[in-house]
């Protein structure tokens, strides 16, 4: 009785996760979204280094960012965590 219990258990937390085939889009769980999308870095630090040209002004010479935490995936409509196709979305971005 208790093996069956645990069984069930399994199937119930594992029915979150979801498997795309590798030519399907990205669609939301949650809502059905498949347009848009956000993706939120967590502690970014952004450096920008400008070269001062001779008349005073400025150049953007490159584009140094940082992220040190957690970059985050979310559905662009409902909100919903969708960071288990972040990796697929940096695959799939042009
Ligand atoms: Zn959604």
């Amino acid at each position: 009785m208790s093996y069956s219990d645990a069984s069930n258990l399994n199937k119930k937390t594992r029915s979150k996760v979801v498997t795309l085939p590798s030519t399907q889009r990205i669609t939301c769980h949650e809502c059905g979204n498949k347009k848009e999308f956000l993706e939120v870095s967590d502690g970014v630090i952004l450096t920008t280094r400008f070269i001062q040209n001779k008349d005073g002004s400025f150049s953007q010479e490159l584009d140094d960012s940082q992220v040190l935490g957690q970059v985050k995936f979310y559905c662009g409509d409902c909100g919903a965590d969708l960071t288990q196709f972040h990796k697929r979305f940096l695959e799939m971005l042009f």
